[in-house]
């Protein structure tokens, strides 16, 4: 009896590790899938679309380069008050830090601020009869959503990002990568 109490505690316990190792291995393959991922490298990324297509998941191209946008309140970020930062999801560019997070309401994680003015590029979107400001990762280009002027200070912004073009690393892993590189 003993004996088969034990085999089955052993066997949830080697259930358990098997599922941890697998996400791991998932997310560790995702960005070695993709050369130009890196959360240190500044260099501009120029990659043809049919790389992009090959690399990325199909909900990150859509967004990401066919300047689609998620389902409101679908992000997982949305309110998410992790001390952190916000990578570009596509190249790993930092974007945001979490820090300059706020609950805007609008159904999209919300910053007032990027990390560096370098960090994101800004481009004018007349689409759908609206004059809004188009906000792309400014190593890669990839769409990563709206700059709206209705923000809380400092800055006045709202920076409305789509959280799956977002890869959020906590505080302390940013760190340990950072001083890994340097
Ligand atoms: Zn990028």
């Amino acid at each position: 009896m003993k004996r088969t109490l034990l085999s089955v505690v052993t066997a949830i316990i080697l259930l358990s590790c098997n599922a941890q190792n697998t996400d791991k291995t998932k997310t560790n393959m995702e960005n070695k899938n993709n050369p130009h991922y890196s959360n240190t490298d500044t260099n501009k990324v120029v990659v043809k679309d049919e790389e992009w297509k090959s690399l990325l998941s199909p909900e990150v191209y859509y967004i990401a380069r066919q300047k689609g946008t998620e389902r409101p309140w679908t992000s997982k970020y949305e309110n998410s008050k992790e001390i952190g930062t916000y990578y570009c999801a596509v190249c790993g560019n930092p974007l945001f830090k979490s820090d300059t997070k706020f609950e805007s309401g609008c159904g999209w994680p919300s910053f007032y601020e990027p990390i560096t003015k370098g960090s994101v590029i800004y481009l004018p979107d007349n689409s759908f009869g609206m004059k809004r400001t188009e906000v792309e990762c400014g190593r890669c280009k990839s769409h990563l959503g709206h700059v709206f002027e209705d923000g809380p200070p400092p800055t006045g912004l709202r920076y409305c990002i789509n959280g799956v073009v977002l890869d959020f690393k906590k505080a302390k892993e940013a760190e340990a990568n950072y001083n890994k590189k340097h």
